[in-house]
Parts: structure tokens; C-alpha cells; sequence
């Protein structure tokens, strides 16, 4: 725990009940947003969160904090601004500093195929309600002055559409607002204490096992990223989802003057600067499935390799830091949530390398999905049974690196 959790928030810790009426298991951005908005927007507060480590300490409190709502089908633009909005609102709600900030996000064309991509971008998101349009080169150099239009002779920068609602947030600050306003409304959260099997009446999952006992649930939400495989098998979902690392690494300080994100999806990464004054940078998943947290030299070396070509001043910095999480990938890139078709078993999922932008969407839906029992309209074409329905929700292009 850091200082500024320590003796900032308020946090009551109460040992676990019997019985809850919702269970969610994993205190990740997502189960956190689906008990805070739980609590604060259908007033249930009998939920207990069960977490197997500390507070985010999953993908949530790794994430390179990137906040955009410029995605390539109608049905994700939708989702991803209303967590736009809402971020925007959460500071407020919340009573607490996320270090939420406006940047913009520049999204690189290096060639005519790819400047028509990012055109027919920038006219579909403004269509669904996420401001984007196409600038050229002279508006991206104003943007950002450190970007080498040339792309050191080889990755010419022809334009870029610009989201100026990219932002970024401090990501430990987002997880622990969402614990504090759920705790101090009545709910538990419960570190340290792994779910390890699910408790099957019949056909239902009616609550899960821990080291604690036995929990009685009257749903129990699955909200664990990457390790979703194990725990749906436990109710007998088998799920389209493998496990990938994602690595990223922070360099150290450059003067405060990079302005906006910035990022290229012919040269797979993506930049931005830390409040603290480092460049972060992150790209695509490994390719190999894997659940291993190790980082690898070879993702910093290409990486470098790439940046450098539109980011030259980099070459005087120093990488400082270098991190890994484990990502939930659906085959078509887009989240996986709802029901699951067992009852009382549903599940917020496939957030792979984009779920940090869509915690409070995510959870606010979800939350609305267990008070109501219906499936809200936002999140219905993201449904588990589109597969077996043939109704896919192909967005790998929006994951920024592809
Ligand atoms: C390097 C990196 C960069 C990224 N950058 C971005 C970005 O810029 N923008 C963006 O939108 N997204 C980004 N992401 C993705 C984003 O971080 C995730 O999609 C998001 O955090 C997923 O949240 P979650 O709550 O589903 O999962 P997590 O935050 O992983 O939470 C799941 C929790 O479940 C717990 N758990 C697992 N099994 C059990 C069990 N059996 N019992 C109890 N608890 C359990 C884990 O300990 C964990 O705390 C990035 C991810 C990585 C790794």
C-alpha cells in the first residue's frame, strides 16, 4: 500500500459474510466499477469483492493509462465514449484526484493506404459521437513538434486523424476511488483471499470457495482478465479467450513539453508522457499465449528501434522501468460481457489490451445488467453467444498496434 492510500482513503475492512448477494471475483478496474456502480446506482450493496492479490494489482495497475474513444465499428464507438464521458465526470463524483487529463491523440498515417483508413476514422467516429477528424502534417507538427515528419527518410508522416479526447488517468488512483466509494457504501472488498472454485447447484453457480469458507451467491461475476479461462471452466463456460503477455517501460525524464499521445499502426507503438515527466511506451501483445509476467529485452530493443524513427530525441533517454501483464484476447477484439448462459454465472472479459479506457462503461453496464436482469442495449452486441451466432465484432485495427 502507498502513502497516498494509506492515508488518504477510507477504507473499511470487514471479514467476509456467508453470503452475499453478488460475489465478484477480481478487484480489477472492472470488478471494482461493477461494485461502485452497484452501490451508487441501484443502491445494492450486499457484494462482496474477492480479490486473490492486493487492489489492482492485475492489469489495472499496469495498463499505460491511454483513455480514447476512436474505435472502427459503430457498436465500440458507443461503449468507448460513454466511458469517455464518464471519466470525465469521475473525478467529481468520486471527490478524488485521478490525474485525468485531455491530451489528444494523434494516430499516425505513413502511407496513402493508411491516411484513407484514418479519414474513413475520423467520419465514423464523428458519426457515432466521438469527435475525430484528419489533419495534415502541418497541424500534426504543430501538435506535436518533437514528431520528425520525415520518419527518419523511411515512415513519412502524411497525416494523422486526432481524438481530442485522448487522455490519460493515474491508473492506482482510478481502482482505489472505485474500492473507496463501494466500501463506504457497504461493500466488502476482501484482499488476499483467491477464489478457488466455484459452488454448483444443479446447473446454477449459486456461490464460490475460498480459503475463508464457502460464500453463498446470488451471481457471482467473473472480473479476473487474464486468468478468465480457469475460472469459467470451473462453471463449465468455455470461453474464446487466450492469454497473452503486454509489456511496457517508461524511460527517464524528458522536459515537460510532449503534448499529446501519439501513435502508429504501421509501426506498432504508441507514446505519451507521464505526469512525472517520463515517456511511456507501449506496443502489441506477444504473440505466443503465455500467462508469464517475465519482460523480455527484445520488446524494449524493437521498440526503441521503431519510436525512434518519428520520435528522434528519444535516442538521448534511458530506459528506467520495464513492466508485464497478462491479457484476456477475444479473437475479434472486442470485451466479452453479460451472461454466460449458466445462471448466476456472467462475466466481464476479453479486455485484452484496451480495458482500462472502458472500466467505468464496463461496470456501469454490468451493474445495470445484475439490478435490472436485462441485457443493457450498449453492451448487447458484445455478448459471449455472438460467436455461436456468427455475429463477430471485428475491431482488431482499433487496438492501436495492428
Ligand atoms: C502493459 C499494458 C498496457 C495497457 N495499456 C492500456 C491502455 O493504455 N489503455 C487501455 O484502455 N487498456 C490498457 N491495457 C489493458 C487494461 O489494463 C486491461 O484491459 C484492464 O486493466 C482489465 O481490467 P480487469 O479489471 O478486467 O482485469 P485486472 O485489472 O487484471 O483485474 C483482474 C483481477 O482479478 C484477480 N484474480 C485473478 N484470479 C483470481 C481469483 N481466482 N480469485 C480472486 N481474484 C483473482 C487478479 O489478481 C486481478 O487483480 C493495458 C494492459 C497492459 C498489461
Amino acid at each position: 500500500m502507498n502513502e497516498f492510500v494509506e492515508r488518504q482513503m477510507k477504507l473499511t475492512w470487514r471479514p467476509p459474510k456467508k453470503a452475499y448477494d453478488v460475489v465478484i471475483v477480481g478487484a480489477g478496474g472492472h470488478g471494482l466499477a461493477t461494485a461502485y456502480y452497484l452501490a451508487t446506482r441501484h443502491g445494492i450493496t450486499n457484494v462482496g469483492v474477492f480479490e486473490r492479490g492486493y487492489i489492482g494489482s492485475g492489469n489495472s495497475g499496469r495498463n499505460t493509462t491511454i483513455i480514447r474513444a476512436n474505435y472502427g465499428i459503430p457498436a465500440a464507438v458507443r461503449f468507448y465514449q460513454r466511458s469517455v464521458d464518464l471519466y470525465r465526470g469521475l473525478e467529481e463524483e468520486t471527490g478524488r484526484w485521478l490525474m485525468h487529463q485531455e491530451k489528444g491523440i494523434l494516430w499516425m498515417a505513413h502511407s496513402e493506404a493508411a491516411a484513407r483508413t484514418e479519414r474513413m476514422r475520423a467520419k465514423l467516429n464523428t458519426e457515432f459521437g466521438a469527435e475525430t477528424e484528419f489533419v495534415g502534417p502541418r497541424r500534426v507538427q504543430e501538435l506535436c513538434p518533437q514528431l520528425d515528419l520525415d520518419g527518419g527518410g523511411r515512415w513519412p508522416v502524411l497525416g494523422a486523424s486526432y481524438h481530442p479526447q485522448g487522455a490519460t488517468a493515474r491508473h492506482d488512483r482510478v481502482v482505489w476511488a472505485l474500492a473507496e466509494g463501494a466500501m463506504e457504501r457497504g461493500v466488502d472488498v476482501h484482499q488476499n483471499l483467491p477464489v478457488e472454485g466455484l459452488i454448483l447447484e444443479g446447473d446454477r453457480v449459486a456461490g464460490v470457495r475460498t480459503a475463508a469458507g464457502d460464500i453463498a451467491a446470488g451471481v457471482v461475476v467473473s472480473a479476473v482478465g487474464g486468468h478468465v479461462s480457469r475460472l469459467a471452466a470451473m462453471a463449465g463456460v468455455r470461453l474464446p479467450i487466450r492469454t497473452h503477455r503486454l509489456q511496457a517501460f517508461v524511460t527517464n525524464h524528458y522536459r515537460q513539453q510532449f503534448g499529446p499521445i501519439v501513435a502508429s499502426s504501421e509501426l506498432f507503438f504508441y507514446a505519451s508522457q507521464t505526469a512525472r515527466g517520463e515517456m511511456l511506451l507501449g506496443a502489441e501483445v506477444d504473440p505466443q499465449p503465455s500467462f508469464s509476467y517475465r519482460s523480455s529485452h527484445d520488446f524494449v530493443q524493437q521498440v526503441c528501434r521503431r519510436a525512434l524513427y518519428l520520435l528522434p530525441f528519444m535516442s538521448g533517454l534511458r530506459v528506467l522501468r520495464q513492466w508485464t501483464g497478462v491479457c484476456d484476447m477475444s479473437p475479434d477484439y472486442s470485451p466479452i460481457l453479460g451472461p454466460t448462459g449458466v445462471d448466476g454465472f456472467c462475466i466481464t472479459t476479453g479486455w485484452g489490451t484496451w480495458g482500462f479506457k472502458a472500466i467505468p462503461a464496463g461496470g456501469e453496464q454490468m451493474a445495470k445488467l445484475i439490478a435490472t436482469g436485462e441485457v443493457p442495449e450498449l453492451i448487447a452486441p458484445f455478448g459471449l453467444d455472438r460467436f455461436a451466432r456468427d455475429r463477430t465484432m471485428a475491431d482488431r485495427a482499433s487496438a492501436g498496434t495492428h
